[in-house]
């Protein structure tokens, strides 16, 4: 039997996550003709699995808290609240499947651009296997994201445990969630299923909260979750499981006989591993890391011509604007003649607890460990008169400048509306400009940004 030609296109785009449909209407607006491949949902984690559904239930989760304070603000509300996860999860699936069909809605109408919905592996370089379909193309991108990782712990296959995508689908609120990683997904998740009414435990293996954090940013973070009557359960430095019933043990320690944490659920939130395990990068030559990120130089290009990855697989990043600024990389290297590159990039993200946790640049602890003179400055939010008026007075802003060149090295404003008024931190430093400009700035009042400057005019020396 003879086998079957491949089809020609100039492009391969494999993953509809954030880069690979923005980059496709890039290049097929280009005259370029474009494969899109897609094994699953389009739009990727952020969409389906990851920032839209879980900030929208973050809002749900916030709109509880604020009805139980309601006595505080001097609204009165008869009777107790509850949550209806059911509704929670229909407002979720609407906006989440609303981006969804956008997505797939626009590459399915873009000229030039044929969608393949199915799994995509390399035969070699330049093919690429979908189902009976063969695919051939100069270059090919790769946007194929990641998964949770499920660690071989103990005991792990014998229990029944949730990811962040399986908790999606609940329609009965836990009656005591165990949650195993006290990072950003595990925070987040405990914050909004304890407002939500379930019990929450946040089991972490290292010595604090979000440890990749400044300590006073994990202290504060403790701080606000035990508020709110989550138990943490620090130090696990032996996690593993067991049934109990109905019901999984969460066992801490293996030395001691401390009692192993019960719950009825147990979400995993250990962190993330990359898609790059099916595709047969070998057959490629694209080469992985010990991690099995695929390794990409300062353009994105890997080792293999022709190929390049953008997004969660990288390892360059783990954000939905680092994929999307890894599509605006290629594009413009590409097509724009422009060299950008990885490394002009800032760090920059936000933790979605309430209040949020908005971050820019090098943490203190990282301004320590350089060596280099700097000083520091720090504001509660107490004395943020917007947060007073809210009624949201938790947390503290702390900006971090190098002594000699006046420039801003880092910040972290954990705070009401910390995940907007970074932005006035993270701007000046893409500028380079010195902090005396953000003071000079006349911010808006009442905002939390308007103290900005102020608390840049009280710098110290960091000891
Ligand atoms: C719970 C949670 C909350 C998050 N919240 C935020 C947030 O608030 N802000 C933020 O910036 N980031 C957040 N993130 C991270 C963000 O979702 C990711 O960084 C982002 O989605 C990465 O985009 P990507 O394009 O690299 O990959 P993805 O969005 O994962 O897209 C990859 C796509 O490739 C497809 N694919 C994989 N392999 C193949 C194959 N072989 N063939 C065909 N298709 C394939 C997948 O089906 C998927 O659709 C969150 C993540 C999680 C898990």
């Amino acid at each position: 039997m003879v086998a079957p030609m491949p089809i020609r296109f100039d492009a391969i785009v494999i993953g509809a996550g954030q880069a690979g449909p923005s980059l496709a209407a890039r290049l097929t607006a280009a005259g370029r003709t474009v494969a899109l491949v897609e094994r699953k949902l389009f739009g990727g984690t952020c969409v389906n699995t990851g920032c839209t559904p879980t900030k929208t239930m973050v809002a749900s989760a916030y709109a509880a808290h604020q009805a139980r304070r309601s006595a505080f603000y001097g609204v009165t509300l008869n009777g107790p609240v509850s949550v209806d996860i059911k509704a929670v999860k229909a407002r979720q699936e609407a906006i989440s499947g609303k981006s969804r069909a956008n997505v797939e809605g626009w590459l399915r109408g873009m000229q030039n651009c044929t969608v393949y919905h199915g799994h995509a592996r390399f035969e070699s370089a330049h093919e690429v296997r979908v189902g009976a379909e063969l695919l051939t193309a100069e270059q090919v991108f790769l946007n194929v994201g990641g998964r949770a990782a499920i660690p071989d712990l103990p005991g792990i296959h014998q229990v029944k445990y949730l990811t962040n995508t399986s908790l999606l689908q609940l329609e009965v609120l836990p009656r005591h969630l165990v949650i195993v990683g006290g990072s950003y997904v595990g925070v987040e998740f405990g914050q909004m299923f304890r407002r939500f009414g379930s019990d929450v435990t946040i089991v972490e293996r290292e010595t604090r909260l979000v440890p990749h954090e400044d300590e006073d940013v994990s202290a504060a973070v403790k701080d606000i979750l035990e508020n709110e009557g989550i138990h943490i359960r620090l130090r696990a430095e032996c996690i593993n499981f067991e049934p109990r019933g109905e019901d999984v043990a969460v066992g801490v320690n293996c030395q001691s006989d401390e009692t192993a944490v019960v719950g009825s659920d147990v979400l995993l939130a250990l962190g993330r591993r990359p898609n790059t395990d099916d595709l047969g990068l070998e057959r490629a030559g694209v080469e992985v890391d010990a991690h099995d990120y695929i390794v990409v130089d300062d353009q994105l290009r890997t080792r293999a011509p022709g190929i390049w990855a953008m997004g969660d697989c990288n390892g360059k990043g783990a954000f939905t604007h680092t994929a999307y600024n890894d599509f605006e990389i290629v594009a413009a290297n590409l097509l724009d003649n422009d060299p950008r590159r990885v490394s002009g990039r800032l760090p920059a993200y936000a933790l979605y607890m309430d209040p949020p946790l908005g971050r820019v640049g090098l943490t203190e602890e990282a301004v320590r460990r350089s060596g280099k003179p700097a000083l520091i400055g720090t504001r509660p939010m107490t004395k943020v008169s917007r947060a007073l008026e809210k009624g949201e007075t938790e947390g503290f802003m702390k900006v971090l400048v190098d002594a000699g060149t006046k420039q801003i090295l880092g910040a972290a404003i954990l705070g009401t509306g910390g995940d907007e008024a970074i932005h006035c931190i993270l701007d000046i430093m893409y500028a380079r400009a010195p902090f005396t400009t953000i003071q000079r700035a006349v911010h808006i009042h009442p905002t939390v940004s308007e103290l900005i400057p102020t608390m840049l005019g009280d710098l110290k020396p960091l000891s």
